[in-house]
């Protein structure tokens, strides 16, 4: 078997696992405990904290613990109009068309209630144009966000660039970090961003589990209310097993960013060379230099992606279209539509995703089956005349 679907989950890290375990059979004290227990379980989450925080280069008090990604977008999102009372239905908020949809969808529910979301284009690399936010900038303005990198194409933003600009106005800036984290450096400070969501189970951590910066001073209002956990903004009993799992998680990937980072960039270079090589009428997706190496996205002309997904998988080889998230709703791919891919080219689509795993041999199997099949669904396919297959 093969796997090649990391921006999908990815395989807990056996020293991830090895430092939970005890916090389910030997460590099970309740955080908010007085005795030794409930002390370890306690001090096991601020280690943990401080893990995540250096792998961002936050503080570890600018660290809020959720179940995720979708959480942690969903935190920063409702949290900074509620922040603002009953007036939250006046505010405006400034996103990217490319968004995942745990961005998306909060947006789309606010503006059921009647708060206004721009959602920014994007060139055919899948890249905003900063210009376009201090366009989009008004007096209403509370959040801009924008995602790191594309969990689809794998396009990096210019989070930098906007953030000057979002400095400038004063306005609060989010990234949705989950697919960039682990994959290139990332320091909040140096970005200039107020808030930056992280999530486990995509960087060899357990799933459920994720991380929410919130730079100090940046109000947003409680999610969870209750027993005022996580300093009053996420009640309820702490995950402490996956918090841990989450924080070994972060401190591997800072140790090993460098290492992974040219791992990526060699299986990156050496499968596209060999797919170009070896497959006619192959369209390499999004911006080539702009970008996360662990993602290949490619569009196969005249073959349908998930007729491509099937036969992999029957080679045991696991890839995928894009976003799982979007299986679900069975929609094309809102990310391609937004880049200006029409139906033939959005429907061939395939994403090959890396983990530090994976290894050349298993790139060059790939490349042969995928040679293989690709010409047998092309033997069969209605776009056989016009591309003379
Ligand atoms: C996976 C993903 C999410 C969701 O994270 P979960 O931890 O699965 O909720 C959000 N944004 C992006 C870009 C992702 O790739």
């Amino acid at each position: 078997m093969i796997y090649f679907d990391n921006a999908a989950s990815t395989a807990v890290h056996p020293e991830v696992v090895k430092e939970m375990i005890p916090y389910f059979d030997i460590q099970y004290g309740n955080p908010s405990s007085i005795h030794q227990f409930g002390r370890k379980a306690k001090s096991a989450i601020q280690k943990a904290r401080k893990q995540v925080a250096a792998l961002i280069g936050a503080e570890p008090d600018e660290i809020l613990f959720t179940s995720g990604g979708t959480e942690s977008n969903n935190t920063i999102l409702y949290g900074i109009p509620k922040s603002q009372g009953p007036k939250f239905v006046l505010n405006h908020i400034i996103t990217s068309s490319i968004e995942h949809e745990a961005i998306l969808e909060p947006c789309r529910d606010l503006e059921k209630n009647g708060v206004k979301v721009t959602y920014l284009s994007v060139d055919e690399h899948g890249i905003i144009n900063p210009n376009d936010i201090t366009n989009s900038i008004n007096p209403q303005t509370v959040i801009v966000s924008v995602m790191f990198a594309n969990n689809e194409v794998g396009t990096i933003q210019p989070i930098k660039e906007i953030s000057k600009i979002c400095n400038k106005y004063q306005i609060p800036l989010h990234t949705d970090a989950v697919q960039a984290v682990g994959k290139v450096p990332i320091n909040v400070e140096e970005l200039g961003v107020d808030a930056l969501s992280i999530s486990s189970h995509k960087i060899n951590g357990p799933k459920g589990v994720g991380a929410l910066f919130i730079k100090k001073g940046l109000t947003i209002a409680p999610e969870i209310l209750g027993g005022g956990q996580e300093n009053g903004m996420r009640s309820g009993t702490e995950n402490v097993a996956s918090i841990v799992g989450f924080g070994k998680a972060c401190e591997i990937a800072k140790e090993r960013l460098n290492e992974n980072i040219s791992h990526f960039q060699t299986l990156y270079s050496s499968m596209l060379s060999k797919i170009v090589k070896e497959i006619p009428h192959v369209k390499l997706n999004g911006n080539t230099e702009k970008r996360i190496f662990n993602n290949i996205h490619l569009t196969f002309l005249g073959v349908n992606g998930e007729d491509l997904i099937i036969k992999l998988d029957e080679h045991g080889i696991a890839a995928s279209t894009g976003s799982a998230c979007s299986v679900h709703t069975q929609k094309a791919s809102h990310v391609l539509k937004a880049m200006g891919f029409n139906h033939e080219q959005i429907t061939g689509s395939l994403r090959i995703s890396f983990g530090y795993m994976n290894t050349l041999d298993e790139v060059d199997q790939t490349v042969e089956v995928l040679k293989k099949i690709v010409a047998e669904l092309r033997s069969v396919s209605p776009y056989k005349t016009k591309y003379n297959f």
